[in-house]
């Protein structure tokens, strides 16, 4: 039985986009079955997944149609191990139908999600930036929450809004999702703003914090525009690197438990492992990657898997100002097909 995970924050630009595509891709990568959904009717996901909105005829909207098919609504994203949901919602009308349904249904996407817990790991739900019906629909039909949190004091702020809605909804009778983790995104360990937040944010929140941080880069700042998750443009990036750390640190939990009771299921739904035996997979998922990384020691395994050379100049950690500029850059680029990629330019270390 798999886990629906709602990646949420009631402000925008802290990264569940990014979390709910990269974190999705990591664990796909570790052979475990994902489904990303986009709650969010912005649905920054369709494009950092290299989809094209118009390709897409079923969405959330569909779960809401009594005569809907909900297995339309799953796309393949063409990447192993990882399908998704758009919110297919295209104009400010079909908004505000979402919305009503939503705020009418509550229950729906509950419904909708639970018959693929059978066959995913892990339905990451990209939560909206606001705490609407639409982010409290997502609350109900999620076990868990994972919270991404940008390393500013605004965001910061964000955390008791949050807190206080699930109290909200557990008054109110609603099943509330326990949390997975809090996870510090585009950290810039140079600035005294974010060591200073990150502090404040580990001190009130303690264990719940993952010691695994996202530091902000070039390569995570271009996934939207490439169409692909980081791991598999840029693998041995600090991005990718620390993706994976974190998939390690949510997953290894996970397994002790699963240890311990053996109605959780911690492996993939299905066997990964067509040419290796589970056992292997499971082992060489656990590998590479160090669970609970701190960013310094993520920066240091880039450096010694690179074969000790210096980070080349797109896996920097950028600070707040470098990240704005480079994303003028980026999105001044037109945007190539996903042919246009040769991937041996990106990454030898894929090859
Ligand atoms: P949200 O979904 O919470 O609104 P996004 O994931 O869309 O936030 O991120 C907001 C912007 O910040 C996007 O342009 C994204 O590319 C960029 N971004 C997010 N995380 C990082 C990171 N760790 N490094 C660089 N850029 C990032
Ligand atoms: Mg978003």
């Amino acid at each position: 039985m798999g886990r629906s995970v709602a990646v949420v924050c009631p402000k925008g630009g802290v990264g569940k986009t990014t979390v709910a595509v990269n974190l999705g891709s990591a664990l796909a990568d570790k052979g475990f079955r994902c489904l990303i959904v986009g709650v969010d009717p912005q649905c920054g996901l369709t494009g950092s997944l290299g989809k094209d909105r118009f390709d897409i005829d079923y969405g959330l909207l569909d779960f809401y149609d009594p005569e809907g098919s909900p297995e339309k609504v799953i796309q393949e994203s063409g990447i192993a191990n990882l399908d998704f949901v758009t919110s297919n919602v295209w104009s400010r009308e079909e908004e505000e139908e979402l919305l009503a349904h939503a705020a009418a249904e509550p229950e729906r996407l509950t419904w909708a999600l639970s018959p693929f817990k059978q066959s995913y790991d892990f339905i990451l739900m990209d939560c909206p930036p606001s705490l609407s019906a639409l982010t409290y629909s997502a609350l109900r039909a999620a076990d868990l929450m994972l919270v991404p949190l940008q390393a500013e004091e605004l965001a910061y702020r964000a955390l008791p809004r949050l807190f206080d809605s699930l109290d909200e909804l557990s008054r109110g009778g609603g099943r509330t999702p326990e949390l997975l983790g809090i996870v510090l995104n585009q950290v810039d360990p140079r600035t005294r703003l974010a060591n200073s937040v990150i502090a404040r944010v580990r001190q009130e929140y303690g264990e719940q914090v993952f010691q695994t941080m996202i530091p902000r880069t070039v390569r995570l700042a271009e996934v939207a525009q490439r169409g692909r998750p980081v791991n598999l443009f840029n693998r041995v990036g600090a991005g990718s690197q620390a993706f994976a750390a974190l998939a390690e640190e949510i997953l290894t939990p996970m397994r002790n438990e699963s240890e311990r009771t053996v109605e959780v299921e911690t492996e993939p739904v299905e066997q990964i492992a067509r040419e290796e035996s589970a056992e292997a997979a499971v082992a060489a998922a656990s590998q590479p990657w160090k669970p609970g990384a701190l960013l310094e020691s993520v920066t240091a395994s880039v450096e010694s898997e690179s074969g000790g050379a210096e980070p080349g100049e797109d896996e920097r950690i950028l600070s707040l100002e470098e990240a704005e500029k480079e994303r003028e850059v980026v999105f001044s680029r037109s945007r190539p097909s996903l042919d246009d990629y040769d991937d041996n330019k990106e990454d030898e270390h894929l090859h």
